[in-house]
């Protein structure tokens, strides 16, 4: 049997794809590269927004067609969404036999086996141990550390489709690792909701850090993804200062830089402490990129509230800024909040932030010009065969010129131009 699977949402999705590919080899599947050649197609779907789910919706509908000229195939839908809604979808005529749930992973193999049905039940103890993922990148890798997360900020569905927080065993992730690096993967990035909290026996998340720079020797990078701000410690500030594998690079989400929008969102740290510890990494770790997720149009968000964090994206001039307008997720705390805003001010606020940010991306972009960085060559640039392109140890994406055979090497070269995106370097 083969199967074809499809993945939505973030780097945690695609890593639990890669998990899923694992547990169906080892059970004897075969995955496809094509989709016409598939007996079964998996949706590995995201619910963070409610655009992530039709979007979803909308491709079942597309391919469930196929059933009528091979009524053997199959259709599971995997994921965030399976387990926030699976149950009531395969009830409804869409097409979807099967609805899985992050926690029921291993059971898949057995479930295909029947004509339909649902594995949706939260297991906290869940880790997935002695289970190695297939990785499907060329260069780079995500390596899972953590599962779940327990913080229940206001806005999110996480803590109620992913459960409780759980770390995963250090031995799983070394051998992980270093799977990822003798298929010459070199750049491994650390993957968690929260990864600052990270703790396997007495293992913190900067002991961790060090732990696995000292046993892979051989890895070129090392980066880490997500930091909550209210979990960074000064021991991980430290152990960034120390630079060596792991790259300059933190992406710290702020949401707000209103203290009384944090509080209503649950952040647990007040615009003041976020800036602390931005203060301390720029301290220790000098050039460091600093990235963000920012909320536009959150409940009761006021002009006055919604300023403060333009100001505080002035002050703290991010390197980039993932912006996105509040989208309610039914079951969360916020989305009962009575002072929902209307679409057309969370859209001019999140327009306003896009373009102070791009702005402050540019300034920041330009200010490399004439400097030397380090890129980990990817890949072909999107617009030319001529050119490569990677990403620098402060994550930013540089093109430059070259051919395949620096494909996975490391170079040194000088920025000559920059837009609020890209480094031009030769
Ligand atoms: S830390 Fe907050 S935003 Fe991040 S996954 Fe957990 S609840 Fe969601």
């Amino acid at each position: 049997m083969k199967y074809y699977i499809e993945t939505y949402g973030c780097q945690m999705n695609v890593s639990d794809s890669e998990l899923i590919i694992s547990i169906l080899n080892d059970a004897g599947y075969e995955q496809a590269s094509d989709i016409d050649t598939a007996d079964i197609l998996l949706f590995n779907t995201c619910s963070v927004r409610e655009h992530a789910e039709q979007r979803v919706l909308g491709r079942i509908s597309n391919e469930r067609h196929r059933k009528k000229s091979k009524p053997e195939l199959k259709i599971a839908l995997l994921g965030c969404m399976a387990q926030r809604i699976g149950e009531r979808l395969i009830s409804e005529d869409l097409g979807i036999d099967y609805a899985v749930g992050v926690d029921q992973y291993r059971a898949l193999p057995h479930l295909l086996e029947q004509a339909q049905g649902s594995l949706l039940k939260f297991n906290s103890y869940e880790n997935y141990e002695h289970l190695l993922p297939v990785h499907q990148g060329e260069n780079c890798a995500f390596v899972t550390i953590m599962r779940g997360c327990d913080n229940y900020c206001s806005y999110c569905i996480v803590p109620y489709v992913r459960g409780r927080e759980r770390s995963r065993p250090y031995e799983d992730i070394l051998l992980d690792v270093r799977a990822a690096v003798a298929r010459n993967m070199m750049d491994v990035t650390l993957l968690g909701q929260n990864v600052n909290s990270y703790h396997w026996k007495d293992l913190s998340f900067p002991a961790l850090l060090v732990r696995l720079q000292e046993d892979v020797p051989e890895l070129y990078r090392l980066r880490f993804v997500t930091s909550h701000p209210k979990d960074l410690s000064d021991e991980l500030v430290q152990v960034m200062g120390k630079g060596g594998k792991l790259c300059e690079h933190i992406h710290l989400p702020m949401q707000s830089g209103s203290n009384e929008s944090l509080k209503r969102m649950n952040r647990s740290y007040s615009y003041e402490q976020y800036l602390n510890r931005v203060k301390a990494l720029r301290k220790a770790v000098p050039g460091i990129g600093i990235t963000t997720d920012l909320i536009a149009g959150f409940p009761g968000e006021t002009q006055e509230q919604f300023e403060a964090t333009l100001s505080a994206m002035r002050e703290i001039e991010f390197d980039y800024a993932f912006c996105f307008k509040y989208s309610e997720r039914e079951g969360t705390a916020a989305a009962q909040y009575p002072d929902q805003l209307p679409e057309a001010i969370r859209l001019s606020r999140l327009q306003k932030m896009i373009d102070l940010q791009r702005e402050i991306t540019l300034r920041k972009f330009r200010a490399k010009i004439g400097k030397e960085v380090e890129v980990y060559v990817e890949g072909f640039s999107k617009k030319s065969k001529s050119q490569v392109s990677g990403k620098t140890r402060d994550f930013k994406i540089a093109v430059l010129t070259g051919d395949e055979s620096k494909i996975g090497t490391l170079v040194k070269v000088k920025v000559s131009q920059a837009t609020a995106g890209t480094l031009i370097c030769e």
